[in-house]
């Protein structure tokens, strides 16, 4: 399967290329060539299936001509080693609980997804793959702990001293082997500003191969369609309209669920539910998308600006924008909104973390206008990741789960570095 940039229809790359690249040359995104469908019948098969069987197929239908069959087996196992369950919790409106993986977030998926495979498509090489990493926080353990013990792949994150929760630095600085962690005396843009100098040096380019494994890279976007047909599959009853509600900030996540609506997957309707960065939401009723410097927010994975994927949501409704705001609700809620959801929810005897209070939200909202749905909202991390702001909200301790636990206990280990891209430089020099 060729994929084509977002910009340029005629521009097609191989599946190795697109991984390896993750951006189009012309700095559009990478989508597949053709989105493969499945029959009708085959939708009500999925309550039969488990959600790695699921999985063989779906990534099946959209890898099999570049992979074989054991590989494809060999990614869907590596990705799914947990489970997305979907829990009632009130009638009709269902939490699908993306947190079950290694750190407790949804971006799990895609990055032991990417992880894998980008493994698989260096593997031939003698040289050893380099992933550099600027993270504020979440990216950079899911990333980690995706490629923890990938061969040919070593991961470089850089992250800003003291600027991230010690729960998140210690996810990703104890993990060691082929992950290598540099603390740099700066902030998040410092850590960005230089891996993206590191990419565009000619001579560090010549000796190592450097490459990316952000959110637009077409090997986590796609593993995200594969929970939407899971969804559907545990859903108890199947008949009626069908709405997903999800918290976006760079909009992979709700891009996945239109690429599952596309291979067939019976959903009616998408909310794009957002926080005080309102770009989209705005967009759907009717004004021109417009980039905004971001807001901080207590769903701060989601204080996104300039969402990154927007042109694969209007590639996907190609480019019909009255169709892509009929089929896409958009609605935003404020940081108090976000408390009160988290509380009432409480009440009820489920604990929503801030970024699944704002697809909640989203949810109930459309449903006030229309009931005649049954209604899923992504649950896109655990309550205990963002433990400050929901004990506050509920007035209560939360039982941390036992992976978090794991990680406080394990060693941090870090090679501190300068904001200069200099001493950046010198230590990607001396690696061999
Ligand atoms: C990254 C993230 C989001 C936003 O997902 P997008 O695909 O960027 O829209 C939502 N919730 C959590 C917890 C996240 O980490």
């Amino acid at each position: 399967m060729q994929y084509y940039s977002t910009t340029n229809r005629e521009l097609k790359v191989s599946l190795q290329e697109a991984v390896l690249k993750g951006l189009a040359p012309d700095n559009g995104l990478f989508m597949p060539l053709t989105i493969p469908t499945f029959p009708e019948a085959w939708m009500e098969e999925l309550s039969n299936l488990s959600f790695r069987e699921i999985g063989y197929r779906v990534i099946g239908a959209l890898f099999s001509s570049d992979l074989t069959d054991a590989q494809i087996q060999e990614l869907v196992d590596h990705t799914l080693t947990f489970d997305a369950p979907l829990v009632e919790v009130e009638q009709n409106v269902f939490s699908l609980e993306l947190f079950h993986g290694p750190t407790l977030a949804f971006k799990d998926f895609g990055a032991r997804f990417c992880a894998k495979l980008l493994g698989m498509l260096v593997g031939t090489s003698a040289k050893k793959t380099r992933i550099l990493v600027a993270t504020s926080g979440d990216t950079g353990s899911a990333v980690a702990n995706g490629f923890l013990n990938v061969a040919g792949v070593e991961v470089i994150i850089l992250y800003p001293k003291g600027k991230v929760s010690l729960l998140q630095e210690k996810q990703f600085t104890t993990l060691g082997k082929n992950i290598i962690c540099l603390e740099v005396e700066g902030v998040f843009d410092d850590c960005q500003a230089l891996v993206k100098q590191a990419f565009l040096d000619p001579e560090l380019n010549e000796k190592l191969i450097l490459t990316s494994a952000n959110s637009i890279n077409v090997a986590r976007w796609i593993p995200q369609c594969l929970y939407y047909f899971y969804a559907y599959s545990r859903l108890p009853k199947k008949t009626g309209k069908i709405v997903f509600s999800v918290p976006s900030g760079n909009f992979g996540n709700l891009a996945a669920g239109i690429l599952a609506q596309r291979m067939g997957l019976p959903i009616s309707q998408f909310i794009a539910a957002t926080n005080e960065n309102k770009v989209v939401p705005t967009f759907l009723t009717g004004s021109y998308f417009e980039a905004k410097p971001s807001i901080p927010t207590l769903s701060n994975a989601m204080d996104v600006g300039n969402p990154s994927n927007f042109p694969r949501l209007v590639n996907l409704f190609e480019g019909d924008e009255e169709k892509f705001r009929n089929q896409v609700k958009g609605y935003f809620f404020s940081d108090a909104q976000t408390v009160q959801a988290m509380q009432s929810v409480y009440r009820l005897g489920y604990t929503l973390d801030p970024h699944g209070a704002i697809g909640y939200l989203g949810l109930k909202k459309f449903l006030e206008i229309d009931k005649d749905y049954q209604g899923i909202f992504l649950e896109t991390a655990h309550p205990g990741k963002f433990q400050e702001v929901v004990e506050k909200a509920i007035s209560e301790k939360l039982k941390l789960p036992e992976r978090l636990a794991i990680f406080q206990k394990g060693e941090k280990n870090t090679i501190p570095l300068t904001a200069s891209f200099e001493s950046f430089k010198q230590f990607l020099s001396a690696l061999d």
